[in-house]
């Protein structure tokens, strides 16, 4: 049976910084020029200085799990197969927030601080998507 595509991210020109990163393997946010500021989704001005020049920048791609919920329905049939699966927001080391999927635990096991560490997904040539595993406390 053919199962249905899950559907791919369109890359914009604001996003194309963050998708070059993570075909690299890189998990990627904006650093504000004017302040130093990490950022993401990126914006036009910083929130906090004002600047209008940031650039794209590498994470540590570590981080914890902030907050979580586990997806029972199927909401578009190309995910069918994975319910349930859990939708997670990250706080990075270096501060901003991920929304992202976390694999390679069962979502009756995942805990608020749960430490976590990006891991990519390649969905097509030009889009690669991060994604969060549990790693160990170090
Ligand atoms: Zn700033």
């Amino acid at each position: 049976m053919a199962s249905a595509e899950k559907p791919v991210p369109a890359i914009t020109p604001e996003m194309a910084g963050f998708f070059e990163g993570a075909k690299r393997g890189q998990l990627m946010v904006e650093r504000c020029e004017g302040c130093g500021e990490m950022r993401f989704p990126p914006h036009e001005l910083c929130s906090r200085c004002l600047s209008d020049r940031a650039k794209w920048v590498p994470t540590s791609g570590r981080g914890e799990v902030f907050s979580f919920n586990v997806m029972h329905q199927v909401y578009h049939p190309g995910f069918a197969a994975e319910v349930p699966y859990a939708v997670v927001v990250v706080r990075l080391e270096e501060g901003p927030k991920f929304v992202s999927n976390l694999i390679g635990v069962q979502p009756a096991d995942i805990r608020i601080g749960m430490p976590v560490e990006v891991t990519f997904e390649r969905l097509s040539a030009d889009v690669t998507v991060p994604k969060f595993r549990p790693r160990s406390r170090s």
